[in-house]
């Protein structure tokens, strides 16, 4: 009906403007005050080793829950928080709640926590230093603090980010390429890079094993990252047939809801206590698949 009547349309196409405007406005007048109001809350999302059934590690994804505007998402707000600079803060914000979550004794040793660093962060100097403190904090465990840096944003080119990596390196962190597959120049990042880890972007994972060309695409990324000695991690995986052909095609480990969304810490140490200990190749669906 609205084709028929554009006044009509018009008016809802505005509102709905007017709409999302407001809310942009809502989440960059709110975001300041919220780390101080402790409105923000760490969540972390378990890595699955394949062949092992082990999990060894978890990606820390903040939450945002606001009394007027509720529960916001990341994918909202973190772009907001980029353009405005409180990513700065709110970042250094993850990394300290990260380091401190990942010292726990309820986490099993050397149980390591990624931590998304947006490149908007590479000018902020206060970063440095709490990198430089939390390495102090865990003398030789650095690498139970890993950094995911989002493939489509790094421009390895520039004079910031390449002394930010370096200072990252120098400092002992993992270091993981993020949303692999999304960006332009996916392939030459892989060489130049010190990175750990790939973790290839929930895009290409969606449609295996149906999808040839994504199959296709994601082997020939599993074989490249065992050639440069890299650990391979699937994002999103949600179905049982997409764990099946990732197993036996020799990736790494897994990400997604089927095994669990993103948890909160005391529900984390709950679940890594519940999970039955897995032992051998463990791709039989029933040794995976929470019932
Ligand atoms: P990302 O780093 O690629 O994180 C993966 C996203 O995929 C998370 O969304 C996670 O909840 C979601 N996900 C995981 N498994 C599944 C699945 O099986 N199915 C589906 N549909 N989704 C799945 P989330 O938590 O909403 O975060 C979105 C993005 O926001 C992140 O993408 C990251 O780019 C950004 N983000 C989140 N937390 C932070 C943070 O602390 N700092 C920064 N700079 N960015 C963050
Ligand atoms: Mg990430
Ligand atoms: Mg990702
Ligand atoms: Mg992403």
């Amino acid at each position: 009906e609205a084709a028929k009547d554009p006044g009509n349309s018009f008016a809802r196409y505005d509102a709905s403007m007017s709409d999302r405007l407001n809310r942009w406005m809502g989440i960059r007048s709110q975001l300041q005050q919220a780390i101080h109001a402790d409105e923000f809350t760490v969540y972390l999302q378990p890595k699955v080793e394949i062949q092992s059934g082990n999990v060894t590690s978890a990606e820390a994804l903040i939450r945002w829950q606001n009394p007027t505007m509720g529960i916001v998402s990341p994918a909202d707000f973190i772009p907001i928080a980029e353009s405005t600079g409180d990513i700065m803060a709110l970042g250094r914000w993850v990394l300290s709640e990260a380091a401190r979550l990942v010292q726990d004794p309820g986490l099993p040793d050397q149980f390591a926590i990624a931590v998304n660093v947006s490149v908007k962060q590479f000018g902020d100097p206060r970063l440095i230093d709490l990198l430089a403190d939390i390495s102090r904090q865990l003398e030789g465990s650095q690498r139970k603090i890993e950094l995911e840096i989002t493939e489509s944003a790094l421009m390895l080119e520039s004079i910031e980010v390449k002394r930010m990596l370096r200072d990252i390196e120098r400092l002992g962190f993992g270091v993981a390429l993020d949303d692999f597959g999304t960006g332009y120049s996916s392939l030459s990042y892989l060489t130049q890079l010190n990175a750990d880890t790939v973790k290839l972007d929930k895009s290409f994972l969606d449609e295996i094993p149906v999808n040839t060309k994504h199959a296709a695409f994601v082997s020939s990324v599993i074989h490249m990252a065992k050639t440069l000695g890299l650990k391979l991690v699937a994002e999103g995986v949600e179905r049982v047939d997409q764990l099946e052909w990732l197993a036996l095609n020799q990736c790494d480990a897994v990400q997604g809801y089927l095994f669990s969304r993103p948890l909160s810490f005391p529900d984390l140490l709950t679940w890594l206590e519940g999970r039955p200990k897995v032992t051998g190749l463990a791709v039989t669906p029933g040794n995976w698949v929470p019932a």
